[in-house]
């Protein structure tokens, strides 16, 4: 017999890294649904659905609002290459990882680039995106409102008066955010939002849900030249998702399946809900990395509560660390990126992630490793300061 190897058989992890989170076992199930064509009527109101639920968690009424194919980097390069033309003014944010990939691609489309650099580690100020916008004609103002590189909130409603009042588009990347925290859409006047499916949504990668305002769609119709891509040309995906159903390319089905019923599960659990369970798991986590020693990156007020950078100190092996936590309690997080490499843990709590359980394993484990490190904790502190931030 042909080498066909044996089963399919992962070990069972929890995944407390920057992303995948883990997945609700109805997201899995829905996936392994039968199969219907991606023009059968019945996938057609499924379609529908999908994007119903989703208007529902970005809070919009947008009409363009839809899973691109592709993990959550599609969506930023969709909102990019559909809305930006060679020439054009366009400002990015840049305070980590993801501002400095919104940078790459706005180059790669040949648009005039302002780059606003902010600390990492930190918001970048209002006032510095207002600095940019001043005596230029932008078209566009990228920004990140959770910053999975260094675990920063960005505030967003001055930011966007600010970019309005100068008659740009506000393009935010909620990859991280949406389903964890508030992303208003309407309420905070964002023409062009993207997501990903594995983070706070908690379904497995591969789709990245994007909505665009009547001002966004406007632009689109408007522009002088085709989108340089074409599999992610929203004038023509907008065909298929819209009343025409015109056949561009191929819609990965099961993944729709997945989405739809991670969205369920979401709205089941009411978004309200589901943040303030976000904020009780990342208080918890704060207390109890305190408790040995351990503070984090952003200051209070500017982190955010699904993914926590907590500053290695204490002499800590980084890698060792983690990898025990990996071979000896199936939990994955992950390292540093760029600057912060070997400098801090980024410990996600994302979505189905977000659990009391995992919080205190994690604290528990973490203890121990530490402690067999040679750093001094007190036995039993992470837990006692958790359990006291539950219990408020
Ligand atoms: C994860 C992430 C991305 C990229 O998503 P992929 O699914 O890895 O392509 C973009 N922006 C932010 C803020 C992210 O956290």
């Amino acid at each position: 017999m042909a080498n066909v190897l044996s089963d399919l058989n992962p070990p069972r992890r929890i995944l407390m890294g920057p992303g995948p989170s883990n997945v609700n076992p109805r997201v899995l199930k829905a996936m392994a649904t039968p199969l219907i064509g991606h023009l059968d009527p019945e996938f057609l109101k499924i379609m529908n659905e999908t994007q119903d639920l989703l208007r529902q968690v970005f809070k919009t009424k947008n009409r363009f609002t839809i899973p691109v194919s592709g993990t959550g980097s599609s969506g930023m390069e969709t909102c990019l290459c559909n809305l930006i033309e060679e020439g054009d003014e366009v400002v990015v944010c840049v305070n980590g990882v993801f501002g400095m990939r919104m940078a790459d691609i706005v180059e790669r489309n040949r648009a005039s680039l302002i780059k606003v650099e902010g600390e990492w580690g930190r918001a970048i100020p209002a006032e510095k995106v207002e600095e940019a916008l001043k005596g230029r004609k932008v078209k566009l103002v990228a920004i990140v409102h959770a910053e999975t590189s260094t675990g920063v909130l960005q505030p967003m409603e001055q930011i966007s008066r600010i970019v309005h009042d100068h008659g740009a588009l506000l393009l935010v990347d909620s990859v991280t955010s949406l389903g964890g925290c508030p992303v208003e859409v309407d309420e905070w006047d964002i023409d062009a939002c993207y997501s990903g499916t594995q983070k706070c949504l908690s379904a497995p990668p591969g789709l990245s849900p994007v909505t665009f305002s009547d001002r966004a769609m406007k632009v689109l119709e408007k522009r002088k030249t085709k989108v340089p891509s074409w599999y992610l040309d929203m004038s023509m995906v907008g065909k298929y998702w819209g009343k025409e159903r015109v056949y561009h390319h191929t819609a990965p089905i099961s993944m729709i399946y997945a989405l739809r019923e991670a969205l369920r599960v979401i709205l089941e659990e009411g978004l309200e809900a589901r943040f303030a369970r976000h904020q009780l798991n990342h208080r918890a986590l704060v207390a109890g990395v305190g408790a040995l020693g351990l503070g984090l990156l952003p200051p209070e007020g500017e982190r955010l509560c699904m993914l926590n950078a907590v500053k290695i100190a204490g002499g800590a092996d980084d890698a060792a660390v983690r990898s025990r936590l990996l071979s000896e309690f199936s939990m994955e997080i992950g390292g540093g990126l760029g600057e912060f490499k070997g400098k801090v843990w980024r410990v996600g709590l994302m979505g189905e992630s977000s659990t009391r359980a995992n919080v205190l394993l994690f604290l528990a484990a973490l203890e121990q490793i530490l402690s067999e490190q040679g750093i001094k904790v007190k036995k039993g502190s992470a837990i006692e300061a958790a359990s006291a931030a539950y219990s408020v």
